[in-house]
């Protein structure tokens, strides 16, 4: 690929491919069918320095760049797009605290999380607070030294282990995105109930809830950015998001492509392999075309991230058009393979059913045309 990688983001990349194969792989069917939290893979990638891997390594990071990090979600989701949204959701909570925490907030915080000492969150959806991320309901009302917090968040991923939350709640009257606060909530200072959990179509293995916040006291010190900006700051952590989930879409659009070529290859009908047939030769094409320019917006937006460029419109076009490729071809990987592929425990059904969602979390497909269109229309 014309986008070279420098030998440090290569061999970050080999090693991830390997422990993706090696450790993840096998145990991806399990995890899909039972509906698992991967925990020993996420100590497994907590050892090898890969739960912060764009984090300075000042506070327990990796210290490598964010190229490098989308590198790790593509790989792991190639072989477990459970596994892959584990860990970007884990690392989409550093973020914000990077960009917009205290030093003290950051010396706290950051190693916990780094260090996998607790597993993060981000909780902005609420029942009525999905697109329309502006009508957030929770509440913080300032009392003495604490923010008390009540209202519910919806579809939290990793919502069940969260040890540290990102939480979006409104501290002022007024309406829409102003009056929203982001705060640092830690499960075991500031306790909060998780709620319903769902039974989802597809990455059944990262785990989605409620969080049920009751008079939840958090210290007002662990308000992060200023008070009545935490919707900028929860559109900075999903600029950084998006190009995760970008990754991850990318990782299942390359599977596809590799189940197809496989089985186009081995299933013979008509005396020859399938692969022999324009019909499915096109339907490879279209898809190795794709995943390689689904692959190329994911590593322009990291890339301009990493040169502390503007990428809110690169990061919206790279989620958009992976996601839609993945789903796109994860449909023609499934045809490829027919009945088999049809059938519960084949792998591209599997994809199939990991590639939707990418289109919905961290803002879906149309929302991202709402960011693009608002960009290029300035
Ligand atoms: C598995 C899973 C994990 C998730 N993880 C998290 C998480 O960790 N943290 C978190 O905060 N949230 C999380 N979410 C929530 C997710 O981000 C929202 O589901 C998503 O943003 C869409 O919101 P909604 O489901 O309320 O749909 P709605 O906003 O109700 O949208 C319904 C439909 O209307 C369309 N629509 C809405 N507004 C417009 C518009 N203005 N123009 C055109 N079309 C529009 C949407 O695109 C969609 O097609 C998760 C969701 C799922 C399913």
């Amino acid at each position: 690929m014309g986008f070279p990688l420098t030998e440090e983001q290569q061999l970050i990349q080999s090693s991830a491919r390997d422990f993706a194969l090696k450790e993840v792989a096998p145990l991806a069917e399990k995890i899909d069918r039972e509906g698992v939290f991967p925990a020993e893979t996420m100590k497994k990638l907590a050892e090898l320095g890969l739960t912060g891997i764009p984090t300075p390594t000042e506070y327990g990071g990796g210290g490598a760049d964010f190229l490098s990090y989308a590198l790790v979600i593509e790989e792991l989701a190639k072989q477990c797009a459970s596994t892959a949204v584990v860990l970007a959701v884990h690392t989409l909570t550093q973020s914000p605290i990077l960009v917009f925490g205290t030093e003290k907030q950051k010396a706290k915080f950051l190693p916990m999380l780094t260090h996998y000492q607790v597993l993060g969150g981000f909780a902005l959806t609420e029942a009525g607070a999905g697109s329309d991320a502006g009508a957030v309901s929770t509440t913080a009302v300032l009392d003495g030294d604490h923010y008390v917090i009540n209202g519910t968040k919806m579809f939290i991923t990793n919502g069940d282990g969260a040890g540290v939350v990102i939480l979006m709640a409104r501290t002022g009257s007024e309406p829409g995105t102003k009056g929203i606060t982001a705060f640092i909530v830690e499960k075991s200072v500031s306790p909060f109930e998780v709620g319903k959990h769902e039974d989802k179509m597809g990455v059944r293995g990262s785990h989605t809830t409620e969080l049920i916040f009751k008079n939840c006291r958090v210290p007002k010190e662990n308000v992060l950015g200023k008070v009545g900006e935490g919707f900028k700051v929860a559109m900075t952590a999903l600029d950084c998001g998006r190009v995760g989930i970008a990754a991850q879409a990318v990782g299942i659009a390359q599977a596809c492509l590799e189940e197809s070529i496989s089985y186009s290859k081995e299933r013979h009908q008509f005396g020859k392999p399938i692969a022999a047939k324009q019909a499915i030769k096109w339907m490879i094409a279209d898809m190795a075309k794709d995943v390689m320019a689904a692959r190329l917006m994911v590593r322009n937006a990291a890339s301009l991230k990493d040169q502390g460029k503007p990428f809110t419109l690169e990061a919206a076009s790279a989620k958009l058009f992976a996601s839609e490729t993945a789903m796109k071809h994860s449909i023609k990987a499934l045809q490829i393979h027919g009945g088999y592929g049809y059938i519960r425990g084949a792998k591209v059904e599997r994809l199939m059913r990991d590639a939707k969602i990418t289109e919905i979390y961290e803002g879906t497909s149309e929302v991202q045309r709402i960011v693009i269109s608002g960009n290029v229309l300035r």
